[in-house]
């Protein structure tokens, strides 16, 4: 009311001053009806699009049950879980999150970039993993373009196999990612408490690792830094790939030029000069000199370059294959209690790697089966006889995985069930210290 008063008082004087100040608020006027317009536009875009695929993975997963096995009342709770979590998802989507918006608890996990912490929305109480990342130390390593890549992987892939991001933002000093958080414990953990698996224990998380890694496949991703610290163990014992693009840059430009040309040359020449000062070890041994460095090469800045691909070491230009020799290496370390190329120094290790075929050999006491090493000798290999180079379906006939269900084994029983006693339950994780990061 005051407004309009004003206008009438104004348009008494009626001068040409005015008309032009007119005209220049009706541009502005007008600019700004059309970014409205842009932006309401774009948002109901945005929303059908989101609303499309909404009902897209709806109609796959009604399509899969009934293709499947599966009870009515089955199918019904199913449906109403997938909407539940997409409910879920589209509330986190709308509001603006923040830091503050989180109760953050214990921490379970800690890296070269910042940590992970369970935590709880303060609004729903809902459970979450946050993933902290320092910015101004992925800066400093040129990390911000894998990190874009891990939040885009986690956000568009929608798969069991793969850890569910629900949001992103970010302040001055840190990034932060909200996932599902997974209580099962990650499978360093499990392996470090088992020693070894069975065969058969072995094989359920191996074949649940061949889905995930197809998985991202399908979406032209390469992790490129799969090992047991990124596999992930849902409250039921299944399996999920974490941690995409965040690999830790072991920096091998400094380590082609010096170490690989040495060890290429000594390769050729003496195997005695090759390893100097190692000491041949009994399996038993090994595997606790393994155990003893194990977390703290997780937890350091370089990381553990066990799993990683000879090609990928060299810099050679590399394809999804790499992620296939990472399983071989992870399959080794579940049946023989430490990974194939394991050394005193990840220098060495390295070393190893590119000399594959010197080095990789299965220790007697192991007793692994024909098929077990046949499929390990044909994953730890030359790029070009690698299996899996044309695509997963080449490993999952390997007759090492006779009698696995490809289809099924998400619903089956896992391995090993973990403890979980409530939401917040964090045994499957090792303790941390309470440090401020700085
Ligand atoms: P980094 O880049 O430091 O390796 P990760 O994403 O691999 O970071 O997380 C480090 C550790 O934190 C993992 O090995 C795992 O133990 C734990 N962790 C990460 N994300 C989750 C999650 N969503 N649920 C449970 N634990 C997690
Ligand atoms: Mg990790």
């Amino acid at each position: 009311m005051r407004g309009s008063g004003k206008k009438k008082e104004a348009g008494g004087n009626g001068s040409n001053e005015e008309s032009t100040d007119e005209e220049a608020l009706s541009n502005v006027t007008k600019q700004k009806v059309a970014a409205a317009k842009q932006y309401i536009e774009n948002h109901y875009k945005e929303q059908m699009k989101n609303l499309q695929e909404r009902r897209e993975r709806r109609n796959i997963l009604e399509k899969k049950l009934a293709d499947a096995d599966v009870s009515e009342e089955d199918q019904n709770n199913l449906l109403k879980f997938l909407e539940k979590k997409e409910t879920e998802y589209m509330r986190l989507q709308r509001h603006k999150m923040g830091a503050d918006d989180f109760e953050l608890l214990t921490m379970i996990g800690k890296g070269a970039f910042g940590e992970v912490r369970v935590c709880r929305e303060k609004t729903t109480g809902h459970v979450y993993a946050m993933k902290k990342l320092k910015k101004s130390e992925m800066l400093r390593r040129g990390q911000v373009e894998h990190v874009r890549a891990e939040r885009n992987l986690l956000a568009e892939v929608d798969s069991n196999c793969i850890v569910k991001l629900y949001c992103s933002f970010q302040d001055d000093e840190f990034l932060y990612l909200i996932m599902e958080y997974l209580p099962g414990g990650d499978m360093m953990t499990l392996l470090m408490r088992k020693d070894t698996l069975t065969e058969d224990e072995a094989r359920f998380y191996v074949a649940e690792t061949v889905l995930a890694i197809e998985s991202i496949h399908k979406h032209h991703y390469i992790h490129r830094d799969i090992k047991p610290d990124n596999l992930l163990l849902d409250k039921y014992g299944h399996l999920r790939l974490s941690d995409f693009g965040l690999c830790k840059p072991l920096d091998c430009s400094t380590l082609q030029e010096q170490d690989f040309t040495i060890g290429n040359n000594l390769n050729g020449s003496s195997q005695n000069n090759e390893r100097p000062a190692a000491p041949k070890r009994t399996q038993q041994e090994q595997l606790q000199h393994w155990q003893k460095n194990r977390r703290m090469l997780a937890y350091s800045t370089v990381g553990t370059p066990d799993y990683i691909a000879p090609e990928v070491l060299l810099k050679k230009g590399y394809g999804m294959e790499c992620d296939w020799w990472s399983l071989g290496a992870i399959m080794y370390e579940m049946l023989v209690g430490y990974p194939p190329f394991y050394s005193d120094d990840p220098m060495s290790t390295c070393r190893k790697i590119v000399n594959w075929r010197t080095h990789l050999k299965f220790p007697e006491e192991a007793k692994l089966s024909i098929e077990a090493k046949d499929l390990i000798s044909k994953l730890l290999c030359n790029v070009n006889q690698r299996l899996g180079a044309k695509g997963a379906d080449e490993i999952k006939v390997h007759p090492w995985f006779d009698g696995v269900d490809w289809a099924r084994i998400y619903q089956m029983e896992a391995a090993f069930i973990p403890e979980v006693n409530d939401e917040l339950d964090t045994q499957n994780f090792e303790k941390f210290e309470e440090v401020q990061l700085c």
